[in-house]
């Protein structure tokens, strides 16, 4: 998972504040790499390192990218990749139609195949990246017309994508065929932006316009925007964006994350009804299930559980080593609240299975008389390959143990998950979602 943004100026020479910003506020979509890209006047100049936004850019360095044309992007590296400075984006390259600079979040699934075609043309990458592959297909494609470059390059392509590219002239930005990936449009005054989620237009006070359709390829330049609808495959939005991965204040697709966790802690309840003291929510992406919980059950909704704030999420840590170092400092237990109580403690999901444990642990440590854990996704029983980081198969808990076999294993009283059809309910039955990790079932076929 990545983060991606683009802004386009007609008037401001000045947008990488906006890109800045931007980055700031999806942060929690990849802490490896940032970097931002600007195009004035068809000199690029960019910035990108290992680190977090804050720590990559200072007044100096965001005084200095100086354009009217810019993208950003937050990495987040899988966890079989290293810490590369070089796979650091955005991807800028020169070609013989002028400059290109990419961002992109997803995976390009045979991106090693057609790589391998193109170096036994000829042709020579220097990155790890599938973006580098999408580049070095538009600057084979473009003869004179940009767009259909564009065209053919991501006809070429499969995989999960959300990306934002910048010429001297024009952003463009692209959601895969099956819109796996978010992607939204914005607008400051007469000046657009693009990106991965909607809290980054609120936090530089842009307005939301749309989503970017899947399959569609949006043109944005001095004229305005304009747009190639290639054929769309069956909507198939990542439905780990809405249980996990986005921000609760984020829009995806017309559809509010904070409402669909909430109606995800409601149908919960309705699935399972429970008696307890008390609901907690396992911070931070268990929360609004768990207050949607309490609203549904009518039990009260209490802290349990104080996280401090200045932890990265340990998920999305890319060791199992930083991870583990990370739980055992991230979270407490409020134990003036937990202490004699019989509890509902409701999470997102359960991954690995070793936060929760530790966590039931912690709460009992704490005096919790009972513990009646509730999750508001499914089993995750199958691994990833569309750009979510989930462990590889065997370290996925549910894919060799069954609910109560986990049980057990957490320590919990009772342990039950939302149904797959609870969950697409609350998520919004009318979208169509990507639910590989509950299902086995993928929108796009892994490429070996
Ligand atoms: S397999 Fe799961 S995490 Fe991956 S894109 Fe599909 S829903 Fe999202």
């Amino acid at each position: 998972m990545s983060g991606v943004v683009g802004v386009f100026s007609n008037s401001n020479e000045h947008v990488s504040p906006y890109v800045y910003y931007g980055l700031y506020a999806i942060q929690h979509r990849g802490q490896i790499s940032s970097g931002i890209a600007v195009n004035n006047n068809g000199f690029v100049d960019y910035v990108k390192e290992l680190g977090l936004v804050n720590e990559v850019f200072n007044n100096e360095t965001i005084d200095r990218l100086r354009g009217n044309i810019a993208i950003g992007h937050v990495r987040y590296a899988a966890h079989f990749e290293a810490k590369n400075k070089a796979n650091a984006q955005p991807l800028v390259v020169g070609y013989k139609r002028g400059a290109l600079g990419i961002s992109l979040d997803g995976s390009i699934v045979n991106f090693m195949k057609v790589r391998e075609e193109m170096e036994d043309s000829g042709a020579i990458f220097q990155t790890d990246l599938d973006t580098e592959v999408i580049a070095a297909l538009i600057a084979k494609y473009h003869k004179n017309d940009f767009n259909q470059a564009i065209v053919d390059a991501l006809k070429d392509v499969q995989g999960s994508y959300a990306m934002v590219a910048m010429t001297n002239d024009r952003i463009v930005a692209a959601r895969d065929p099956h819109g796996l990936k978010p992607l939204s449009i914005g607008k400051i005054g007469s000046d657009y932006i693009v990106a991965s989620e909607t809290v980054a237009f609120d936090t530089i006070g842009a307005e939301l316009v749309r989503d970017v359709e899947p399959g569609e390829i949006v043109m944005i330049d001095k004229d305005g925007l304009t747009t190639i609808q290639r054929s769309p495959e069956k909507r198939s939005m990542c439905i780990f964006e809405l249980v996990y991965l986005a921000r609760p204040d984020s829009i995806i697709d017309d559809k509010s994350v904070y409402i669909s966790r909430s109606e995800a802690g409601k149908q919960l309840y309705r699935e399972f009804p429970t008696e307890a003291d008390i609901v907690i929510g396992a911070p931070d992406s268990g929360i609004v299930a768990a207050i949607g919980y309490a609203e549904g059950s009518g039990i009260p909704y209490t802290e349990g559980i104080i996280k401090n704030r200045y932890v990265g999420r340990t998920f999305i840590e890319p060791t199992q080593a930083i991870r583990e170092q990370g739980v055992r400092i991230k979270l407490n237990a409020l134990r003036e609240n937990i202490k004699g109580k019989s509890l509902v403690l409701v999470d997102d999901s359960i991954v690995r299975g070793t936060t929760i444990k530790r966590t039931v642990a912690m709460l009992r440590d704490a005096g919790a008389r009972e513990i009646h854990v509730r999750i508001a996704s499914p089993p995750v029983t199958h691994s990833c390959y569309l750009g979510v980081d989930t462990p590889s198969e065997e370290n996925l808990i549910a894919s060799h143990m069954d609910t109560e076999q986990i049980r057990q294993e957490i320590g919990a009283e009772s342990l039950y998950f939302i149904s797959l059809e609870g969950l697409v309910k609350a998520a919004g039955e009318e979208n169509g979602f990507c639910r590989g990790c509950f299902s086995g079932n993928y929108p796009v076929e892994r490429v070996e």
